[in-house]
Parts: structure tokens; sequence; C-alpha cells
């Protein structure tokens, strides 16, 4: 998400994760509203009471489980199916799962 967003440190907002990451990230845009936006307007999605948690490594919000486990954030991946098409947004929806995302399903 934050690579997408070619924005100097002025126009940004901070955001605390629910696992306590300090990020910068995009204020929110039209876009935040016209679809989903994981920081500025979540989806009812099964996953949006887990806490968020930054995946620097891969570029993506996960959402925690409370069996531990990082699940894809759906808004997200709606969010890199619109900037990088479907093939891009299934490669990032991969994941060791253990059941609690079941509305990727439906991204
Ligand atoms: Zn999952
Ligand atoms: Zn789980």
């Amino acid at each position: 998400m934050i690579e997408e967003f070619n924005m100097t440190l002025d126009n940004m907002d901070t955001y605390t994760t629910g696992t306590g990451q300090k990020l910068y990230i995009h204020k929110a845009t039209k876009e935040c509203f016209e679809f989903n936006c994981v920081i500025h307007n979540p989806s009812n999605h099964v996953m949006k009471d887990f806490p968020t948690h930054w995946r620097a490594d891969r570029g993506l919000m996960e959402r925690i489980c409370p069996h531990g486990v990082g699940h894809p954030d759906p808004d997200d991946l709606a969010f890199k199916y619109r900037k990088h098409g479907k093939i891009k947004m299934k490669y990032e929806a991969v994941h060791g799962c253990d059941g609690c995302c079941v509305s990727l399903e439906n991204v």
C-alpha cells in the first residue's frame, strides 16, 4: 500500500497497526470512500475486528486472527486488484491459512 502512493511525509498521516507498528500512510482520498480502504473505510468483512499487521516484506496489510495466523486484508487485496489486476492480487492472497478469512473467497 505505502509504496503505491508517491508522496512526501508532509502529506502523509501516521497509523498504528493492531500489532503496534507505526506507519506512514496515505491521507484519506476520494478513492478510500468510493471503494473500501483498510485504513479509512474498511468493508464489513469477517476479519474487520482482527488487529491489522503491516507486512513490509510483502507490502501487504494482514489481519491477525485469534490463532495468531496472518491473513491478507480483503480491502488491501481489492486495492491491489484495482491497481495491478487479478493475477497479482491472487498471488498476494496466497498465505498459510487456518480458515478464518473465509471472505477472501469473495474478493
Ligand atoms: Zn486466511
Ligand atoms: Zn484463525
